[in-house]
């Protein structure tokens, strides 16, 4: 079986790859030589998900799936969500976004937060949404050199680490796109 993973993030490849089994052959924009940037012009990452893989679908008629993530805080009210990527700027700075949400965040005494991850998918005629949640904490300094993003200051719950100190394996196994990877897995091996 083969799969188009709609995204141009090779990590992101690489990472699905581990998840499912070897029989789905997932494949991305890089092997259909498609190099557009799709905007994200979503106002949720359900939207963000569903333009990336209904532009993939509508122009060259492939069965995909795409996705989008993010870190919603609940004192923030769910921010940076969507924007997780460009909180602090259109510059896509790790470490300044980082800052960003420590700055907001210092002094509302509850560091509640959760990674989301939606996929949106065409698959023959239908599509499907599906959602992998993991929540955790927020500390306020880095720890750990693995991951990206919001990894050093997020801790899941159950663990003492973050993303960043628990390294791929468990990260594979508990984070919100192992979720959203499973649920797409169940359907896929359903139809
Ligand atoms: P993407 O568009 O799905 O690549 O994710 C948008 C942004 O959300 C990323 O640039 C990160 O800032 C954040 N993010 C999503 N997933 C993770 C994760 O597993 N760890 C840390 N940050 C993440």
């Amino acid at each position: 079986m083969k799969l188009l993973f709609a995204t141009h993030n090779q990590n992101k490849v690489v990472e699905l790859k581990k998840l499912v089994p070897k029989y789905i052959d997932i494949f991305s924009l890089t092997d259909i030589n498609c190099h557009k940037e799709i905007e994200e012009t979503g106002k949720t990452l359900e939207e963000n998900a569903k333009i990336k893989a209904d532009f993939i679908k509508y122009k060259y008629g492939l069965d995909c799936f795409a996705d989008d993530s993010g870190l919603e805080i609940e004192a923030l009210n769910g921010a940076p969500g969507v924007y997780s990527a460009r909180y602090a700027g259109e510059e896509k700075n790790n470490a300044s976004n980082i800052q960003k949400v420590w700055s907001e965040l210092e002094k509302k005494g509850n560091t509640n937060a959760c990674f989301r991850s939606v996929f949106y998918a065409h698959l023959g005629s239908k599509t499907y949404t599906f959602e992998g949640r993991v929540d955790g904490n927020i500390i306020f300094n880095k720890k750990g050199k693995g991951g990206f993003g919001y990894d050093p200051i997020f801790i899941p719950v159950g663990y003492d680490k973050t993303f960043a100190e628990l390294g791929d394996v468990i990260k594979n196994k508990i984070s919100h796109r192992a979720k959203a990877t499973q649920s797409l897995l169940d359907t896929l091996l359903r139809l």
